[in-house]
């Protein structure tokens, strides 16, 4: 597999340090709200890449953080008259909801910042003692002049970015260098603190990272992930921080992915566009929401617009329509005259949309891709299941490929079918059956009618009656 490391900008062949071990940090939110759709890329993408990583046989090591104390925490708590700490507790309870909703996977560990002071002190003493760490009246700062290759991720003219902080006097307070960032920070009044060599305060939000990663995961990752917005200053800074410390390369891949645009304008509170996954989830499922997600390439753009999601649900539609049609088809019991040539036409598609699928996930995880193999194996089953002429050996080998890698991406075509159609209708389809049998038509039709109002439609196909819901 390759894939885009920001790094060298380019695309690499992916192996991990340790034979099929991945290590993989992914930046996790800031628990003071529900999360936005502008953090739900990131997670679903990267819980894919993950899960691409373990179908293809490989053991996956995955970090996420929660960072649960930080100026919006206190600041939030404060307003809502809780601590910072209940206010954290809550927002990851509702992480997970929405998490578990987007079907992402559970973090091998999700360790939290408050819980890893011991950790962040320490590097920070390491830093210290290296000569990299300096104390301010506010805190401990992290001395970028010290760390020549300061800037290598994000490719910023070093100068560039010093004539840009220098005017905005508030970073130059007490400061060696404008863009030197805090490790720790000393207590305000009314903050929570921890003791430390220093004095009592809190950790930067960098530092927490760096430390999160080097005590979980130890000095050298395979892959650090997170948005392409936090490439600069963040990731920079924990480049900075870690490899200072430790002497050795903190990250071998870093994965970014691209940004998240809402009705084709950036999301911003002040635009009146931010929508968190709550919001979304009020109008389409949380499944629609991945699908969508994983539609476009995770380096491009997105969009979050009606108009594209109301298509998604189509799309989506269109994929879980073919899985029940392929299940009904192959379980009718009306013998089926097998054609060859089309059999090994289905045979050969389904061989086509692995390879296709692979291939597309291989390079650089193109998802978009690799939903557009999926697809391509819809329109060929659809045919062969319509056309009475393949074996139901070969219609289910076609439904399994299709649920075995929707399950790679974290889709499942098959969930809410339970009890998906209700008692009372199915009776009313015995019916309606029923009364074809007897030629009394007006019965059968008027039965049709109900059907529909109970938001379902008949289907007659050579294999018989088949029920969907209305809109598949
Ligand atoms: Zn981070």
């Amino acid at each position: 597999m390759r894939i885009y490391n920001s790094m060298t900008r380019q695309k690499e062949e992916l192996t991990p340090l340790e034979d099929n071990h991945f290590k993989i940090y992914v930046c996790g939110p800031t628990v003071y709200d529900l999360f936005h759709i502008g953090n739900a890329r990131p997670f679903v993408t990267f819980d894919t890449l993950r899960r691409y990583l373990i179908w293809r046989g490989n053991e996956v090591s995955y970090i996420q953080n929660f960072t649960d104390i930080d100026d919006k925490v206190i600041i939030r708590a404060h307003s809502e008259g809780i601590t910072p700490k209940e206010l954290a507790e809550k927002m990851i309870d509702e992480y997970f909801k929405d998490a578990d909703g987007l079907n992402i996977m559970r973090a091998t560990k999700h360790p939290r910042a408050t819980e890893s002071i011991d950790d962040i002190i320490h590097l920070i003493s390491i830093l210290f003692d290296k000569g990299f760490a300096y104390t301010t009246d506010d805190g401990v700062y992290f001395s970028i002049d010290q760390f020549p290759s300061y800037g290598k991720l994000s490719g910023h003219k070093l100068d560039d970015l010093i004539a840009g902080a220098s005017e905005r006097v508030s970073e130059l307070e007490g400061k060696r260098n404008p863009l030197d960032f805090a490790l720790w920070k000393f207590k305000k009044e009314g903050e929570p603190f921890w003791a430390s060599p220093w004095g009592d305060g809190r950790p930067g939000w960098h530092i927490e990272c760096s430390a999160m990663s080097l005590a979980n995961l130890g000095e050298t990752v395979d892959i650090h992930a997170g948005g392409v917005d936090l490439q600069f200053p963040h990731h920079e800074n924990e480049i900075a921080q870690s490899e200072a410390a430790t002497g050795k390369p903190f990250v071998r891949y870093w994965v970014h992915n691209g940004f998240v645009n809402v009705n084709y304008e950036k999301m911003s509170k002040s635009l009146g566009n931010f929508f968190t996954v709550r919001d979304l989830v009020e109008h389409y499922p949380y499944h629609i929401l991945r699908f969508f997600i994983l539609q476009a390439h995770y380096r491009m753009p997105i969009n979050f617009s009606d108009d594209l999601l109301d298509a998604a649900v189509t799309s989506w539609q269109r994929i879980v329509s073919s899985v029940d049609l392929l299940s009904f088809v192959a379980n009718a019991s009306e013998k089926i005259e097998v054609d060859p040539a089309k059999e090994r036409e289905l045979t050969e598609e389904i061989a086509t949309c692995r390879f296709n699928w692979q291939k597309a996930m291989d390079d650089d995880l193109n998802t978009a891709d690799a939903i557009a193999a999926i697809f391509d194996l819809v329109r060929a089953a659809n045919t062969a299941a319509t056309s009475g002429a393949v074996s139901p050996e070969t219609l289910l080998s076609a439904r399994d490929t299709l649920i075995e890698l929707l399950d790679v991406l974290g889709l499942d075509p098959t969930a809410e079918k339970e009890d998906k159609i209700p008692d009372d209708v199915l009776t009313m389809v015995e019916e309606r059956t029923k009364a074809k049998k007897e030629r009394d038509f007006a019965t059968a039709d008027r039965i049709r009618d109900e059907i529909q109002a109970r938001g379902f439609k008949v289907e007659d196909t050579p294999q018989g009656v088949r029920v969907i819901p209305l809109g598949s």
